[in-house]
């Protein structure tokens, strides 16, 4: 129950309900979309007795020594570049800087849970754009709809990617409209939208190190648009927090950076993880969704999305299963390594009654 401090207008405030992260080992976890590998080498060496000396100093407010670099990785220019504590506070940011006097923002039925919640947070009133059958992202209802978009690119928890074209046609059917293009798992496969920004001062796209730089614990994301987007974004950052990236973090996302190999390397694997975990899947008699991002979403005729979830979880795998119209037949499966994988689909033919 709230306090009476709490005033009504978050009466109808649903916050995020997060995967389970057990903090006590011994599970198998493809539920929240982490690396199965570690950080890079580079990472490790970073974290030198130097950088714990520092921590007496403020970090650098504007991540001086980060920009330079994204900026030469992404090839624009560092006034079109945001950095901030991972993706979800720059979408809150997002949010609270250009849709709070919207009468709606437009997203799919089914997104990241987190869309709606700032829309709670922030404005109340959603256009709910149900995908098309095929879980793809209806771009004509969403012009239709007439309002701020924004899209998951690749979708989750389908893994649909959309193609930039689609953006492209959705930013210049809405040219007053902000398109804010969520990249979470760029690197695995979908194209990126930051080509369209030199076209379009209209779209703005989010990145993470989260998923493909095995840094989710650190917690870096990055904003990429017109540079007066940038500068609406900063002006609403430091009217709230202006250290939102600490040192120790800019320091690691320095060092993943740096190491491009490493980061190409661990893409390469996951996707070939996936081709591998799809084709076994297929051949359990699972429907599993094309995806362009380290996970899977799948469905068998044989067993509920629940049974599922809950016999894996007896084996000590975790899986995501969302209680939600549509998609409650499905599973979320997080791309690990070959092992992991293995030991997924041992369980889960096991379950399905199609084990050896
Ligand atoms: C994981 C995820 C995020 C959150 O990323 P962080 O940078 O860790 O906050 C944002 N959007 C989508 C679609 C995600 O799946």
């Amino acid at each position: 129950m709230s306090s009476r401090f709490f005033p009504a207008r978050y009466e109808n405030l649903v916050p995020y309900v997060y995967g389970e992260q057990p903090q006590n080992g011994g599970f198998i976890k493809l539920n929240t979309n982490e690396s199965p590998f570690p950080p890079s080498p580079a990472v490790y060496e970073a974290l030198s007795k130097g950088e714990v000396d520092n921590l007496r100093l403020y970090p650098s407010p504007e991540s001086s020594r980060l920009l330079p670099l994204l900026s030469r990785e992404l090839g624009v220019p560092e006034n079109m570049l945001f950095a901030g504590n991972g993706s979800d506070e720059i979408l809150a940011l997002v949010f609270m800087a250009f849709f709070m006097d919207e009468k709606a923002v437009s997203y799919p039925d089914i997104t990241y849970a987190f869309y709606p919640v700032y829309t709670s947070l922030y404005l109340q009133k959603a256009h709910v754009i149900p995908l098309k059958d095929d879980f793809s992202f209806d771009v004509d209802a969403a012009i239709a709809a007439d309002s701020a978009v924004v899209v998951a690119n690749p979708n989750a928890p389908t893994g649909i990617a959309l193609p930039i074209s689609e953006i492209a046609r959705l930013a210049e059917a809405l040219p007053d409209r902000l398109i804010v293009v969520d990249e979470a798992y760029c690197g695995f496969g979908a194209e990126t939208a930051i080509p369209l920004l030199s076209s379009h001062d209209n779209i703005l796209v989010v990145q993470t190190m989260s998923k493909a730089r095995s840094l989710a614990g650190a917690r870096l994301g990055y904003a990429v648009g017109s540079p007066q987007l940038i500068a609406d974004l900063k002006a609403i950052k430091y009217s709230f927090n202006s250290y939102t990236v600490n040192r120790l973090t800019e320091r690691v996302a320095v060092a993943a950076l740096e190491d491009k190999a490493y980061y190409e390397t661990n893409c390469a694997t996951i996707r070939q993880n996936r081709a591998y975990t799809v084709e076994k899947l297929q051949k359990l008699g699972f429907r599993v969704l094309p995806s362009e991002a380290n996970f899977v979403f799948a469905t068998s005729p044989d067993i509920s999305g629940k049974e599922l979830y809950l016999g894996l979880k007896e084996k000590k795998i975790l899986v995501r299963w969302f209680d939600k119209p549509r998609i409650r037949d499905y599973v979320r499966i997080t791309i690990g390594t070959e092992e992991q994988m293995n030991a997924l689909l041992k369980e889960t033919a096991a379950l399905i009654g199609k084990g050896e």
